[in-house]
């Protein structure tokens, strides 16, 4: 007898899988879904893995299979284990990112009676399973839910047990109706041949029948399946005319699966490749040579960074690179940050690949996903593009996963499995001998790292292609805040930044205020020298909350009063809290009078979820002067009326309690450089800080991506922060903010007894601390945070309850 490790959709299975008995008779393989029993209930199963023997002493048999066709690959099945091991996600969490759209659905149970030869006479049974019994005899198969409805839930339940046990009635299981179906069209064709139709449409024109002729020839020209409606517009023809010509058998209707595709190919023109520069050249060398390599099954190494600002022809290597693994019968999967699936986007991968590139994502139907994953998996489509979820895709002989944006932290999931894409996209590429591209301006310096160390292969795309003029970087000017208020100017608009946005316009261009929104009014600041204060163990700054009077640090809770003076400058407006875009824009309604205002954060935002384009569409037709804005408007800079853009405090970024935050700054500066001013018109950049001289904002005025990553690095290593160690955030959140704090400092205690009793040197602890977000929902958190190294293997096996929340390699603040 043959055993199934099964991973069941269960929120009680966790991490751990299943053994179950396979019934004889029964044929499953690994990747396939099945119907296991579990408590009283039939739940969804994946099978992981078959084994001869099993690891417990009492199983129960897999109730039955979902669908013949295996749903993971082995791949797959791997990848599903992983996922769970290293982000410590519940197994089901992580095979759910490989199911087919909608296929998470409940057991419906059916009843039919067995097969015995002779049908036992029923006469002798009590009245209720007779009665049943009868019922079920004389269909097919009944629904439980049926029966229930006849006998009373508990009583019908009974009965089938007892009906079962007396082997005269079987269970078996189905999927409940499905939300997704296919989409299914009539279609109507000839049976006879066109020339016999020709024929008949002639006769039937002499009997007056003109509609019945008219159809006639119409299918005889179209000899294939037309959709009904089609022809039925086109002929004019209604239903008694095509009822009389299927009744004479000439032709048919049939219903057939129609594809939705979220792609219309018929405004795409085709592309071909460019003739690339030599940079571009030297890139794609590489990686097809990567490619060819692992073709023939040899070891080579399979994750670059291409590294290259915007502009600089990364997309036309992708789409190369792409092109040669097609061309060496393998397929690709090209992800890219969710806000920069555009239609462009898609356009542009999908005019160099007509009607092979597959969509994946969050906006489209259930029904587009699931047929973009069918036709997916059976092999039609060269590329699939999509946010990180795409990676999952079933992509059949994958050889290249392209990441784009690979800085960008929407690769990092935010609910369990708490995956980064790019990680399990190397993790994938590993087990499936594909080759890894990482593509950024600003690479993750994690990233570059392991390009520096050799892990990864370096790329480099050091210009902008632009076929015409050479566009020139714009012009980026560092404003010193506190000298503007020794010059007097209190006003949060610098001198420099009023002159930009009068100037631009005055010349009939538009002005971008870039605020970094998050935390903006979190951490305090000296009005008077820009002095942050900050936690004397973790150097992070220290966070101000609405409904406290002290400072907190959010990584090792050091509380701080607020002091009265600036401890640098003994200044007393201290207390200075940072701005929000809706104080921006009203300070900017009275600094620019005359000027046409338009906010873009995800408080406007969030309401549609068209806006976005909306907002974009309308500054872009000039609709609006200024546009003030968080993030978001980083990505969408690409706007040629554009001549000044304005960061109105770096410092609110830089200051965010996080070890990342020079980082992050550095990204947002140089997107916000890099991307502005690329209209005829050349650009103007201001950026405002009382930190002047800091690094990220010195690095990303000069368009310098190594002097940042040579100082980042540095203090990296020197904190032991990623990466020189590995970090873990444990949260528990519970609406007792002191039972919370007990909670955290239960675990804590139970970690360091863990960790000293194995002797593990490198692991440390850092809390019980409030978490960045201290309350959320009415619920308070807490938080751990552990440094070392396998981190996942450390607490892989510590009992962690229910209300934990645990995230390896966390990035951003939670
Ligand atoms: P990136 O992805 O780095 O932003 P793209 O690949 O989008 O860069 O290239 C920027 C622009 O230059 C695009 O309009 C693209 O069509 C064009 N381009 C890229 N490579 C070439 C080339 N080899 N020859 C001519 N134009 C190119
Ligand atoms: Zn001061
Ligand atoms: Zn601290």
């Amino acid at each position: 007898m043959g055993y199934a490790e099964v991973c069941v959709n269960s929120p009680i299975a966790q991490r751990r899988a299943f053994t179950y008995a396979i019934p004889s008779g029964l044929s499953v393989a690994v990747g396939q879904a099945v119907w296991v029993p579990f408590g009283d209930k039939i739940l969804q199963g994946i099978v992981l893995e078959l084994t001869d023997y099993s690891a417990v002493e009492e199983t129960r048999d897999i109730a039955g299979v979902i669908e013949p066709h295996l749903v993971l690959s082995q791949a797959h099945v791997s990848l599903t284990r992983w996922i769970s091991e290293y982000y410590l996600s519940p197994l089901f969490d992580a095979v759910s990112l490989m199911l087919p759209p909608g296929f998470e659905r409940k057991a419906v149970t059916f009843i039919s009676a067995s097969r015995v030869p002779d049908e036992r006479d029923a006469s002798s049974l009590p009245q209720g399973q007779r009665e049943a019994i009868e019922l079920v005899r004389e269909r097919d198969k009944i629904s439980l839910k049926e029966l229930e409805k006849s006998f009373g839930k508990k009583r019908a339940q009974a009965i089938i047990s007892q009906l079962v046990g007396r082997g005269l009635a079987v269970r078996s299981y189905e999927l409940e109706p499905i939300k997704v179906k296919p989409k299914k069209g009539l279609y109507i064709r000839l049976t006879i041949t066109p020339d016999k139709a020709r024929q008949e449409a002639a006769r039937l024109q002499g009997q007056r029948a003109v509609r019945q002729a008219t159809l006639l020839d119409f299918l005889a020209q179209h000899h294939k399946f037309v959709p009904l409606a089609e022809a039925r517009k086109r002929t004019r023809c209604d239903k008694p005319v095509i009822n009389s010509l299927v009744g004479k058998g000439w032709i048919t209707v049939r219903q057939i699966e129609v594809k939705r595709q979220p792609i219309s190919y018929q405004d795409i023109t085709p592309s071909s490749p460019l003739k690339l520069i030599s940079a571009q050249k030297s890139a794609f060398e590489s990686i097809k040579s990567s490619l060819l390599r692992q073709a023939e099954g040899r070891n080579s190494p399979s994750v670059f960074l291409l590294r290259g600002v915007t502009g600089s022809g990364k997309t036309e290597v992708y789409l190369q690179a792409l092109a040669e693994a097609v061309r060496l019968g393998r397929r690709g999967i090209a992800l890219v940050p969710e806000i920069a699936l555009t239609p462009q986007t898609i356009e542009r991968f999908a005019s160099r690949f007509p009607r092979k590139v597959a969509v994946l994502h969050s906006k489209l139907s259930l029904g587009e996903q699931f047929d973009e994953w069918q036709r997916i998996r059976g092999g039609e489509c060269d590329v699939v593009i999509g946010p990180r979820s795409a990676l999952f895709a079933p992509q059949l002989d994958l050889g290249l996963i392209i990441i784009d944006e690979e800085h960008e932290w929407a690769y990092k999931q935010d609910i369990s499995p708490r995956y980064h894409a790019r990680d399990v996209a190397i993790k994938l590429a590993e087990l499936t001998g594909a080759v890894v591209v990482l593509g950024s301006a600003t690479p993750d310096v994690e990233s570059f790292y392991c390009a520096q160390r050799g892990d990864y292969h370096l790329l480099h795309l050091p210009e902008r292609v632009t076929p015409e003029e050479a566009s020139p970087m714009p012009q980026v000017e560092v404003v010193d805040l506190k000298e503007e208020l020794k010059a007097g100017n209190r006003s949060i608009f610098s001198s420099s930044l009023s002159q930009a946005i009068y100037e631009s316009i005055a010349e009939g261009g538009q002005v971008i205020l870039f605020l970094n929104r998050r935390g903006a009014s979190a951490f305090v600041q000296c009005r008077n020298c820009g002095f942050v204060l900050r936690c004397r163990r973790c150097e992070v700054a220290l966070t101000h909350h609405r409904d406290e009077t002290a400072l907190v640090c959010h990584q090792c809770n050091y509380k701080a009063a607020v002091p009265d003076t600036c401890p640098r400058c003994k200044s007393r407006r201290i207390k200075y809290l940072g701005i929000g875009t809706q104080k921006l824009e009203q300070e900017s309604g009275y600094a620019f009078p005359h000027a046409r205002l338009l906010r873009w954060d995800s408080d406007v935002t969030g309401k549609g979820k068209d806006s976005h384009g909306e907002i974009l569409g309308k500054f872009r037709d000039h609709e609006a002067d200024i546009l003030i804005g968080t993030q978001m408007v980083a990505k969408g800079l690409d706007l040629p009326l554009v001549t000044a853009v304005g960061v109105v405090s770096a410092d609110t970024s830089l200051n965010l309690p996080d070890f990342r935050a020079g980082e992050r700054t550095f990204q947002l500066l140089s997107q916000v450089a890099g991307r502005a001013g690329r209209g005829v018109m050349g650009g103007r950049v201001v950026i405002q800080t009382y930190s002047p001289e800091h690094y990220a904002i010195q690095a990303a005025a000069r368009h310098d991506y190594l002097s940042f990553y040579h100082q980042e690095i540095e203090y990296r290593r020197q904190l032991r922060n990623p990466p020189f160690a590995q970090l873990a955030s444990l949260v528990y959140s519970h609406t007792n903010d002191a039972l919370c704090r007990r909670e955290v400092g239960r675990i804590r205690r139970l970690l360091v007894e863990e960790r000293d009793s194995k002797g593990i040197a490198d692991v440390s602890l850092i809390g019980p601390a409030p978490a960045f977000i201290h309350r959320l929902r009415g619920r308070f958190r807490w938080q751990l945070v552990l440094r070392g190294s396998e981190l996942s293997a450390f607490l892989s096996p510590i009992p962690i309850p229910q209300g934990w929340t645990v995230d390896i390699d966390p990035v951003g603040l939670t």
